[in-house]
This record gives structure tokens, C-alpha cells and sequence, in this order.
């Protein structure tokens, strides 16, 4: 599509030819005849936004039709919670788990007396035995739900008092105070954005009062003049403390000591936890509540408990997660910066013998996923021209890096070491086609 000689946009082929063509003729059998044509439309858009030469219209237009979104992504963008990207890669255990959890499962089912059991038992198992400190656990379906039904069962239509602090936005708009508001519970406010006290909170205490909010700032930190009330003192209010933590570590990481986990809070005297599963945990998408007896069980029973419940597939993967924590996310935040140089420089040597030359160049590398904002990770990236961006990122398999300063760099932080010969392949591809 470089040659200069004519524009490429007059290259795409016509509608009526390609569906003629019997490759695509023969999908249309499978999936419809408006199903193809309209790839087929979408394929020859992409060809004349230049996304892809004019040659490739058709095996695009049968790739789309092959793999429906989303689709699997190679992640070098050194970002080991992306949440465009899906957050957490699940281990092999958790895929394990799913795909047997596909079919028919004991998921409510006791199968030694055959009577109705309680609904995802093996993965409320393992949350209960990681985190020994909770008297009691429940799953719904992310770490908002689980503030939603908290919010609703324990303080709809009286008060929750949290700090001004606190009242963050957890991304793409979505706001905490908003969300929590949603479910008719009043939110009262105290302190400053940078200072709140104890005494703040108990100035508000009342016959109203549902809880105090504890949330875990996660995505932003805020230094100089600031004060905040730890979980410890906030137990002392005589109301019950639910904490936000955000993240899901059930205990305490040394490489993130911020970052607050499930124990600790436990054990400084909260009577309710809140958490997602796909972040620090590394597993599905899920919301974790631990903490009080009789707290989690009027959260369990509340009819709103119906509407959040969790699929059979995402207990499954969660079960697994739990019972097996050496998860991708844990490898990815824990990779050794000495490893992560050699294998980057074999890849630029590699390259280099087919004759594509690259760099290899120290970076940090972040957690992400609005978590551990202060985390900066010891990492090495391939740095290749930015033009290689749109190509790799719109190729198969898609391969997700990050700009910086006319640099398309790459991080194998969180790539899977099996799959350096694709990451390569691709980036070949690339050179070879030209539009490197
Ligand atoms: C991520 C996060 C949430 C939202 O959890 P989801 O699982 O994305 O719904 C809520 N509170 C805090 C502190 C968070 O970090």
C-alpha cells in the first residue's frame, strides 16, 4: 500500500465479488448471508481507513467471522492489571476449572445426599479457609456489587458516613458516593479531602447512622498536610465498619505495603470487607464480602443478593484461583527485573539475526487496575518505532504495547513466556508487510 502508484482505497475489492468468493460463500452457510456481508462491509471499512491493505479484505472479512470479540490480546503494555485489557489473566488452573464448569456441574448440588446444596460452596470454601479471620463470606458479582448490597441491606434509607477523602471515582466515570446513593442509603459526609479525624466521625454518629464507610483510595494518593482514621479507631465508634479495600489481597504482599488485604483490615476490627476478584487476587471478575457472621448473612438473604449472584463459570475459576494463588497476576507483579533484561535481550537478538533491528531499554513497569498508584516495577522493554503500534495492535494476535516519546515500547512483564516466538512473529510480520 506504499507503492505510490495509485490510491488504495480503489484496490478494495467490491461487495458482490467477495461474497462470491468461495470461502466466504461457504461461511455464509454456517453463519447467514447477512452475517457475512456485513464483515465483509466491515472489513472493506477497515481497508479504506488504511487499517489494512486491500489484499487482506477478504481473509479479514473470515477471520472476523471465525473469532467473534472479544479477543485474546498479547498484554506488553506493562500495565499487569489493565482493565481495557480484562484486569487479571486467570491461571491455567482457573481456564481448568472453567471449561469443565461449562457443562452440567454439582454447582447447588450435594452429591452424596443429592439434595440442593449451597450455591458455590467449593469457592466460599477456599475464601474462607485464605482468609481465617472471617467469620463468614459471600460472592456477588465485583467489588461495586458488593458495596451496592451492602449499601442497600445494612443502610437504605439511613446514613452512611464516610470521608470526604474517600469519595473517589473508580473509573469511566463511575463514582462511589453515586453508586452508593443509588440504593437509597444517605451518605453523610465528613472531614476535608486532606484531613479527617475521628472526632468527625463520631460527631455524626446516631440512631441513623446504617455504617461507616472505610474505602481504600486506590487509584490516587495524597500526600503533604493529611490525616485519615485507620480501621482500628473507627471500631471503636460502636456502629458497624465496612472497609473497601478494593484490591482483593487477602494478606499482606511485602513488594506492596499500601496496599491494604483482607486480613489486616480483619483483624483491625472492620465487620465487613469489600473487594474484587480480578484484581490483586488474579482470578474472575467477582465481588468478595468477608467478615461478621450475622452481617454476611443478612447480605445473603436480602433479595437484591438474587439479582447479583454469580455465574457457575465464575465460581468455578474462582475456587481454583484461591485454592492455587500462583496466578499470572502475582508471577507478572513479582518477575525479576535481571530475568525479565535476558529474556528481552534474546528477543532483540533474535530479531536482530532476522534482520530487524530494536532496542532493549530499562522502564517501570505499574500494577494498574486502579491499584497501588505509588507501585513503580523494576522492568526492561523492547523499544521499537511507533509506527509498528497500529500494525501489531490490529494484527493476529493483537499485540497491546505502550507509546512513549516516538517509541512503541514493548514489556514482557506480562506476556506469557511461551509466547516470545509469537510476539516475535508478529513483530516480523510487521517489518516484512512494510508498514514497519
Ligand atoms: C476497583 C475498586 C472498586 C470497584 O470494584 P469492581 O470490581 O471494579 O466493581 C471499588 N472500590 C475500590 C476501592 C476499588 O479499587
Amino acid at each position: 500500500m506504499r507503492d505510490g502508484t495509485a490510491d488504495p482505497r480503489r484496490r478494495v475489492p467490491r461487495t458482490d465479488a467477495l461474497l462470491a468468493d468461495p470461502g466466504l460463500a461457504a461461511a455464509a452457510d454456517t453463519f447467514g448471508r447477512d452475517r457475512v456481508k456485513a464483515a465483509v462491509v466491515a472489513a472493506q471499512d477497515r481497508a479504506r481507513r488504511g487499517e489494512i491493505t486491500p489484499e487482506r479484505v477478504r481473509d479479514a472479512a473470515l477471520a472476523a467471522l471465525r473469532s467473534p470479540a472479544p479477543r485474546a490480546v498479547l498484554n506488553a503494555t506493562g500495565v499487569v492489571l489493565h482493565t481495557n485489557l480484562g484486569r487479571a489473566a486467570l491461571s491455567a488452573a482457573a481456564v481448568e476449572a472453567l471449561v469443565a464448569a461449562a457443562g452440567h456441574t454439582d454447582v447447588e448440588l450435594d452429591l452424596a445426599t443429592g439434595r440442593r446444596a449451597r450455591r458455590g460452596r467449593a469457592a466460599l470454601a477456599a475464601l474462607a479457609a485464605a482468609v481465617p479471620d472471617a467469620r463468614a463470606v459471600h460472592v456477588v458479582n465485583n467489588g461495586a456489587a458488593a458495596l451496592v448490597l451492602a449499601a442497600t441491606a445494612l443502610a437504605a434509607g439511613r446514613e452512611i458516613v464516610v470521608s470526604r477523602g474517600e469519595l473517589v471515582e473508580i473509573g469511566d466515570g463511575f463514582r462511589l458516593p453515586d453508586l452508593l446513593a443509588s440504593t437509597g442509603a444517605r451518605l453523610r459526609e465528613v472531614g476535608t479531602t486532606n484531613r479527617t479525624t475521628l472526632g468527625d466521625y463520631a460527631a455524626v454518629i446516631g440512631p441513623d447512622t446504617g455504617f461507616v464507610l472505610k474505602v481504600h483510595p486506590s487509584n490516587f494518593v495524597v500526600t503533604g498536610f493529611t490525616s485519615a482514621v485507620g480501621v482500628d479507631r473507627l471500631a471503636t465508634l460502636g456502629v458497624p465498619v465496612v472497609a473497601d479495600i478494593g484490591s482483593g489481597l487477602l494478606a499482606p504482599d511485602p513488594l506492596l505495603p499500601a496496599e491494604p488485604d483482607a486480613t489486616t483490615t480483619l483483624r483491625a476490627g472492620a465487620h465487613l470487607v469489600t473487594a474484587s476478584g480480578d484484581k490483586l487476587l488474579g482470578g474472575p471478575q467477582a465481588g468478595l464480602l468477608l467478615g461478621d457472621a450475622a452481617l454476611v448473612d443478612r447480605l445473603r438473604r436480602h433479595p437484591l443478593a438474587r439479582a447479583l449472584r454469580v455465574d457457575k463459570l465464575t465460581l468455578a475459576a474462582l475456587a481454583a484461583t484461591l485454592h492455587r494463588p500462583d496466578t499470572p497476576t502475582r508471577a507478572a507483579l513479582h518477575a525479576d527485573a535481571a530475568r525479565l533484561r535476558e529474556r528481552t535481550e534474546r528477543l532483540r537478538d533474535r530479531l536482530a539475526a532476522d534482520g530487524c533491528k530494536t532496542e532493549v531499554v530499562p522502564a517501570v513497569a505499574v500494577v494498574g487496575g486502579g491499584g497501588a498508584p505509588g507501585v513503580e516495577l523494576e522492568s526492561w522493554v523492547l523499544s521499537l518505532p511507533e509506527r509498528y503500534a497500529r500494525p501489531l495492535r490490529t494484527g493476529a494476535p493483537p499485540v497491546l504495547g505502550r507509546l512513549a516519546h516516538g517509541r512503541l515500547l514493548l514489556d514482557l512483564r506480562c506476556v506469557p513466556a511461551d509466547a516470545d516466538d509469537v510476539l516475535r512473529a508478529a513483530i516480523l510480520r510487521v517489518r516484512v508487510r512494510g508498514d514497519g
